[in-house]
């Protein structure tokens, strides 16, 4: 059988708790992982898709979780799963409100390649409130996030807003 390769793509703008808690579960059930995190300029992130996958690094080393790669990309997802031999895209879903934005994606993702499955999971509880956009804004207003996030993200979100809010935080 051919192995399994699993794709998780998202802005990642930045890793937070929730996300890792995805990621852990993906480890268990597939033997290859691609954390792949979008450029999405669309988005305007706060931070480049550089400091983003070193987050994602800096925050998953510690965990040893093994079968896991991390790159960015900025081609459409299903051709990058194509590229990447990838029959499967992860997505998280946290409540009623991500449904219709994921149901629309997957349905997408279908139509332009019949070969890749979208799978749906979802974080353990505490997770399902918590957003990128949500921990940015505690950090803009000097909130304490180390309860979402990793220190080493807790750390550049204090560098980025430490001095002090000069640009608001985008959604
Ligand atoms: P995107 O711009 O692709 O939505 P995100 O980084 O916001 O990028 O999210 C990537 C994926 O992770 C999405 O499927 C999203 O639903 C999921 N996700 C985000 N936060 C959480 C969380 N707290 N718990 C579970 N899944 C999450």
């Amino acid at each position: 059988m051919k192995e399994k390769i699993a794709v998780y793509p998202g802005t990642f703008d930045p890793i937070t708790k929730g996300h890792i808690d995805i990621i852990q579960r993906a480890v268990r059930i597939f033997p290859r992982l691609i954390v792949a995190v979008a450029c999405n300029p669309g988005k305007a992130p706060l931070f480049s898709v550089e400091e983003r996958v070193e987050m994602i690094l800096q925050s998953l080393e510690p965990l040893n979780l093994g079968h896991l790669e991390v790159e960015s990309f900025s081609s459409l997802l299903v051709e990058y799963a194509r590229k990447k031999g990838a029959n499967v895209i992860i997505r998280g879903l946290r409540a009623v409100s991500d449904f219709e934005y994921e149901f629309q994606m997957a349905l997408i993702n279908r139509k332009l390649d019949h070969s890749v499955e979208t799978l749906f999971m979802m974080p353990s509880e505490p997770y399902t409130y918590l957003s990128s956009r949500i921990v940015k804004e505690i950090a803009y207003y000097g909130g304490n996030v180390e309860c979402l996030v990793t220190p080493p993200v807790a750390k550049r979100l204090r560098e980025k807003f430490g001095m002090g809010p000069k640009t608001p935080p985008r959604p």
